[in-house]
C-alpha cells in the first residue's frame, strides 16, 4: 500500500447495507488496518438501491451508503446525499425510473463519506451542490480521524458544494417549502436536517441512527449531548405523521426517534454517573452501563462497549 494514496479511500465498518456505516476519506499509510474503503466501496457497487415512494414527488433511495431522499418536478431533481462513487450509475438509474426531470440539487446533510463519495460523479452528472459551510470546510482540507486512525486528504473541487450556508436556509422547490438547519454539534458539526413541508418528510442524516447505537465523530465535535438536543429538535419538528429519514436503518416516525433519543440519554445518564464517581473509561465500560439494551441497539457496527467509549469522551 502506497504511503498516500491518490484516489479518497473509504473506511467502511458496516457489515451490510442494512447496518450502519461510516465512512472517512483516504488513509495514510496504515498497513495494519484493513482496507475497508475499499470494501466498502466494493459492497455498495454489489448492494442495489431500492426506491421507496413517501409522497406524491418525493422518494426514499437506499443502498450501502446513507439514506438518500429525491424530489422530483419541474424545477429538477433535488436529491439529498450522494452515497458512494460507486453507486452513482445505480442512483442516476434509480433517479431516471421515476423521474423525467433534469439533475437540480444536491443537498448533504453532512461531510462523511458515505453520504459523499458521490459528489463528484453527482456533479458531473448536473448536480448543484449545496451544504453546510463546515461540510465544504471538511471536503476540501485533510481530516484527522483518530478513532479509525485515519488521516482524510482533501476531495477534488468538483466534490465541493458551491452553494453553503451557516444557520438556516428557506427556499421553495417543485411547489414545496423546504427548510434546512444546522445542528449544533452532535454526530459532526456539519449536521443539518432537509424539511419539505407539504411532502412532511423530514431528513435528519447521522444524528439518527435508527436501531442502531450511532458514531460519534470526536474529531469533527461529535458528542452526546449533541446527539441528545438534536434528536429532540427533530422530535420538535415532526409531526403525528412526519416521515422521518434517518441517516441508517430503516425510514422511521416519531415513535423510533423517540425511542433513541430515550436510549441516547440512559446510556448518557448511566455514563455519567460513573465517570462522575470516578470511573475511567476502561472502568465505566467493564460495569457494561449498556447492557440492558445491547439486544435492541448493539446490533450494527457499533457494541456497547464501543459506543460507551465514545459517549464517556465526550461528556
Ligand atoms: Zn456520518
Amino acid at each position: 500500500m502506497p504511503a498516500v494514496l491518490n484516489r479518497r479511500r473509504f473506511l467502511s465498518l458496516a457489515a451490510s447495507a442494512s447496518a450502519a456505516s461510516f465512512v472517512p476519506r483516504q488513509m495514510l499509510g496504515q498497513p495494519a488496518v484493513p482496507d475497508r474503503i475499499a470494501q466498502g466501496r466494493v459492497l455498495a457497487a454489489q448492494t442495489p438501491i431500492t426506491t421507496t415512494k413517501l409522497a406524491a414527488d418525493v422518494y426514499l433511495l437506499q443502498g450501502f451508503g446513507g439514506n438518500m431522499v429525491l424530489q422530483t418536478g419541474l424545477e429538477g431533481n433535488l436529491l439529498i446525499d450522494s452515497s458512494f462513487s460507486t453507486s452513482v450509475q445505480k442512483v442516476v438509474a434509480a433517479i431516471s425510473a421515476v423521474s423525467k426531470y433534469a439533475p437540480h440539487l444536491l443537498i448533504n446533510t453532512h461531510w462523511h463519506y458515505d453520504h459523499t463519495d458521490g459528489n463528484e460523479g453527482m456533479h458531473a452528472a448536473g448536480f448543484t451542490i449545496l451544504a453546510h459551510s463546515k461540510t465544504k470546510e471538511r471536503l476540501s482540507t485533510t481530516q484527522v480521524v483518530p478513532f479509525f486512525h485515519m488521516t482524510v486528504l482533501p476531495d477534488p473541487a468538483g466534490s465541493w458544494p458551491t452553494i453553503t450556508f451557516d444557520d438556516s436556509k428557506q427556499f421553495n422547490h417543485n411547489g414545496d417549502s423546504l427548510d434546512l438547519a444546522h445542528f449544533e454539534p452532535a454526530h459532526t458539526d456539519t449536521d443539518i436536517y432537509i424539511r419539505f413541508h407539504n411532502a412532511d418528510v423530514l431528513h435528519v442524516g447521522d444524528i439518527f441512527f435508527n436501531g442502531f447505537y450511532p458514531f460519534l465523530d470526536e474529531s469533527s465535535a461529535g458528542n452526546i449531548g449533541g446527539m441528545i438536543t438534536a434528536s429532540e429538535k427533530a422530535l420538535a419538528l415532526a409531526g403525528a405523521k412526519t416521515k422521518i429519514v434517518p441517516g441508517h436503518g430503516p425510514l422511521a416516525g416519531k415513535v423510533q426517534l423517540q425511542a433513541y433519543r430515550d436510549m441516547l440519554a440512559t446510556v448518557r445518564d448511566r455514563v455519567v454517573k460513573l465517570k462522575t464517581a470516578g470511573a475511567s473509561e476502561q472502568e465505566a465500560v467493564a460495569k457494561k452501563p449498556t447492557a440492558d439494551l445491547d439486544a435492541t441497539w448493539g446490533k450494527g457496527t457499533f457494541n456497547g462497549d464501543v459506543f460507551t467509549g465514545l459517549v464517556y469522551r465526550t461528556v
